[in-house]
């Protein structure tokens, strides 16, 4: 036995009694002795009728003196009796403050009341502690100290311990079922490492008593801790019961069969299973597709009787373009890549809300990540926990539901927040949180590390910022929207173009062509009729052989994707995406675009319908093109792709045709880069205009293939943007205006009326009013140096230094980029585009200015996708039309903007035949 603290009063009274010669005296004071000294005897002392068994008197004997014990008792085998016992000596014989926990305050309550009776009324007591008593004043029973200065604290497990030399706990879970929950299994022993333990003094000691809940209980991971007293008695062993005058064999054997073998050899046997801290079932997974794969659930088909209310497994398959998705979320996780963003603009159906939730309790329920998902309004957090989040994911995943504790966390400053959609995940060692909130009322006193923002299209851009701001301490930081794309330059559309700029590719097995099935829409979308030439959908929402008409849309046609150029079926599950902006992933900056088109899931006569329907409605248009399409239209998209078919159907030409007339002149345009981009464009009068030629080149091929193309169209002039391959623009323009071989450039003076001619044509002039010209020009360098719309077009020299060390020129054109996009872009639409255009003599233009030739070569294909994505406008915050959007494939339209300036400066004189080649005065002019 440890040294107890002396009660000086005591042994006074000890010595007294033992001094009395009576023998009847001298047994009483023995008895007192040993009751003073040992809790046992006292506890008989005191209670005649108590006889203590084995299993209690060992019980006592160390709670009174072990500096840490645990004591595994099955249930109803007196465990609060000992306590009783306990307290009671311990107030006798000692000064020490001692703090009674259990799970339930009444519970306690009820062993510190017996306690407290004694201690004022029991005579016996008196007798063997007669200096203990209880003040005159009256204490309440949760806490009560005694006139030698001794104390019981009783509280509930969780609560505020007071300062205490020993602590007693008395079962501090209610029943295996509470422990089921690693929640609740937390919550206890947070309460102990942080509220209890460290209240307790410096040579304080802890007596646990308990019956087992959990493999993963207080007294189970005390005993993995060690330096533990570990007393375990089983309520059965060797068929004989432990306390069978209370508790007999029949009725534990009964009651073996009612709870079953592993309830019972938790509680009553004091055997729990191990289980590591985990539920018991938690599975393991190894990466979020296998998550996704192997666990996420979507409800039955609810509009069937037998599958509605019932829930199947998620799966990939006919979903194969999410792959890669999904291969993105998983990288960023296991390289804990920092400030990734994902974006996937995406339509309806394709599984947004099934992906969002997934990775949501992946992250937090198997990784123990914290996550925000930021729904567009508080409003909708209810509603999207109650019906979607909590049936398919957490009512679907019993491992799941027993970690997670729903509507409550603890913030950062360590206060219990209960909130509607917020919850907290353990695993009894590791901790998560999940939020589902609003972006109107972003909550500043949680962090996370996964921030997913719901439907950006609906988020106050005001508020997105504020996204950021919650995953400041995190390691990883990432990112992720996703949503539908209604309006270009802000939003899903701005999250997509800002990213990666991923898209699905099908590839054609026949003849390997490539070709997206949302760009290709919808003459991509062909009946299957048998025959060899596929009948295409058309925007009349009709299927067609060339011009005849094979099919409206029924609901017993069957449909396929058939390749663009050969009518082969394309196979819908083998998608590859094709990122656009590739460098933006190295940045981990991954954005994807996904339409129905490229889910095989969705069903192709469903799509069929839809647009059926919508190309009679304006409505429903604008819900299939955002739904199904999953592009945007909007009054900022000025070219669509009807509109670039239009330009095809009028007149047929194929490309490089014999020139229109004697009248008709032809300027070129060359977007430089990497690639270049050479454009050519035939014009007859302001309203009858072709498109004759386009053409990627590389970039150092562009000194030669240029003048070839130049000389064989019979270009008369080809404008080229100065940046970003200055060297090269520059060469290009002294080649194509015959002054490369110029041995000295006449220096233009700054200011001035002026008239200097370089020789083979090319003059440049001043007029009095400071107006520069060039004349016989052939090529000019473009900068878009004027900054704003209206600023007009100033010609002048473009003078620099050459490799020798002379000094050289060039003609240069300086305008405004937006202004010089848009003349353009105008050519292509008409007044049915709201688009009025008259001309003296010629009279309101009906039709689209400029033509488009037939071809099958790619490069028509990618001319297509340069306009209509180099078309749209931003808008700005104001709501206005802001400039022509960048940062995406533009760059055929660049060229028809180039060439199409070349066009305004080349008409303010009358064309004539041309030709390049070495400066001859006689013949050579260009018209300009
Ligand atoms: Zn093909």
């Amino acid at each position: 036995m440890e040294p107890l603290t002396e009660c000086d009063e005591s042994e006074e009274l000890e010595l007294e009694l033992v001094q009395q010669p009576d023998k009847r005296l001298a047994a009483i004071a023995r008895g007192l002795k040993a009751s003073r000294d040992n809790p046992c005897s006292f506890a008989a002392y005191l209670d005649q009728r108590f006889i203590p068994t084995k299993f209690n008197r060992e019980a006592i004997v160390a709670a009174c003196t072990e500096p840490r014990l645990i004591c595994v008792l099955p249930p109803s085998h007196g465990k609060s009796r000992i306590m009783i016992e306990v307290a009671t000596w311990l107030l006798g014989r000692t000064r020490q403050k001692l703090t009674l926990a259990s799970w339930s305050l009444e519970e306690g309550l009820d062993v510190s009341r017996d306690v407290r009776d004694r201690v004022a009324q029991n005579p016996r007591f008196r007798l063997v502690f007669p200096r203990v008593a209880l003040p005159q004043k009256t204490q309440p029973v949760a806490k009560f100290i005694t006139t030698s200065g001794g104390m019981l604290s009783t509280i509930e497990v969780g609560d505020q311990v007071p300062l205490s030399d020993v602590l007693l706990i008395d079962d501090p879970i209610k029943s295996p079922k509470e422990a089921q929950s690693a929640v609740n299994r937390e919550r206890v022993w947070d309460w102990y490492i942080n509220a209890a333990f460290t209240r307790l003094n410096v040579a304080g000691r802890i007596v646990l008593i308990c019956s087992r809940a959990h493999g993963d209980d207080l007294a189970g991971r005390l005993i993995k801790q060690g330096g533990w007293k570990v007393l375990n008695w089983q309520a059965i062993v060797d068929d004989a019961a432990l306390w069978p005058d209370r508790v007999p064999l029949d009725y534990l054997r009964k009651t073996e069969s009612a709870l079953g073998p592993k309830v019972w050899r938790c509680a009553y046997q004091g055997e729990p299973d191990d289980e590591q801290g985990g539920s018991t079932s938690m599975p393991r997974r190894e990466s979020f597709k296998e998550f996704l794969e192997l666990d996420a659930k979507v409800p039955g088909d609810q509009s069937k009787r037998e599958t509605r209310g019932t829930f199947t497994r998620f799966t990939l398959d006919g979903r194969e373009a999410l792959v890669d998705i999904v291969e993105a979320f998983d990288f960023v996780l296991a390289n804990s890549i920092k400030d990734a963003q994902i974006a996937v603009a995406g339509g309806a159906q394709w599984g947004k809300t099934t992906l969002q939730h997934a990775f949501m309790t992946y992250c937090t329920g198997q990784l123990f990540r914290n996550v925000m998902t930021f729904l567009p309004d508080e409003g909708l957090v209810s509603d999207v926990v109650q019906t979607k989040f909590r049936p398919t994911m957490v009512d679907q995943l019993p491992w799941f539901a027993g970690m997670i504790e729903m509507g409550k966390v603890t913030n950062e400053s360590g206060k219990t927040v209960n909130r509607i959609g917020v919850y907290s995940v353990t695993d009894g060692i590791r901790k998560a949180t999940g939020m589902f909130c609003g972006l109107n009322k972003v909550p500043t006193t949680h962090s996370a590390d996964i921030a997913l923002i719901d439907e950006v299209d609906d988020v106050d851009e005001r508020n997105e910022k504020f996204v950021a701001g919650r995953l400041t301490t995190s390691d990883i930081r990432l990112i992720a929207k996703a949503g539908t794309q209604r309006v270009h330059g802000r939003g899903m559309n701005k999250a997509w173009k800002d990213g990666s700029q991923g898209i699905v590719m099908l590839t054609c097995s026949h003849c390997q062509r490539q070709q997206n099935p949302e760009d290709s829409f919808p003459g991509i979308v062909c009946l299957d009729d048998g025959s060899a030439e596929p009948a295409r959908l058309t925007h009349a929402g009709d299927f067609r052989r060339g011009e005849e008409v094979v099919s409206t849309h029924l609901p017993s046609n069957k449909y396929f994707l058939g390749c663009v150029s050969c009518g082969t079926r394309l196979d819908r599950r083998a998608p590859a995406w094709k990122h656009k902006r590739a460098d933006q992933i190295l940045l981990h900056n991954w954005s994807f675009r996904i339409s129905q088109l490229s889910i095989d899931a969705i069903d192709l006569g469903k799509i069929v319908n839809d647009w059926h329907k919508a190309v009679q409605s304006d409505d429903k248009m604008l819900m299939f093109r955002t739904d199904v399409l999953a592009i945007p239209k909007s009054t900022a998209q000025k070219l669509t792709p009807e509109i670039l078919d239009r330009a095809r159907r009028i007149e047929v030409f194929d490309v490089s045709p014999p020139p229109m007339s004697n009248r008709s002149v032809r300027y070129g345009g060359l977007d430089m880069g990497g690639r270049c981009w050479f454009f050519v464009r035939e014009v007859e009068s302001p309203i009858r205009k072709r498109v004759i030629w386009a053409e990627s080149i590389p970039l150092h091929q562009v000194g030669v293939r240029v003048p070839q193309l130049c000389e064989s169209l019979g270009v008369s002039c080809t404008f080229v943007d100065q940046m970003p391959e200055t060297k090269e623009s520059r060469t290009l323009a002294l080649r194509l205006n015959g002054i490369d071989a110029l041995s000295q450039f006449p220096r233009i003076p700054d200011t001035g009326q002026c008239h200097v001619s370089f020789g083979n044509g090319l003059t440049f002039s001043r007029d009095d009013h400071g107006d520069g010209k060039w004349v016989g020009m052939k090529c000019a360098v473009v900068r878009f140096d004027k900054k704003r719309p209206g600023q007009g077009i100033e010609l002048k020299p473009d003078y620099f230094t050459g490799s020798n060390g002379s000094e050289i020129c060039v003609p240069m054109v300086v305008c405004n980029r937006m202004e010089t996009v848009d003349s353009a872009v105008r050519e292509f639409l008409t007044p049915a585009e709201g688009e009025m255009e008259n001309h003296i003599g010629l009279g309101l233009r009906s039709t689209p200015a400029i033509l488009l030739p037939q071809s099958k070569l790619d490069i028509w294909r990618e001319f297509d996708e340069h306009h209509i994505s180099g078309s749209e406008r931003e808008r700005e915050t104001s709501g206005e039309l802001g400039d022509y959007v960048d940062g995406i494939a533009n760059h055929l339209l660049f060229a028809n903007s180039y060439a199409r300036l070349a066009e305004v400066i080349g008409s303010r004189s009358k064309p004539v035949a041309f030709s390049y080649g070495r400066p001859n005065r006689e013949h050579r002019t260009s018209g300009i």
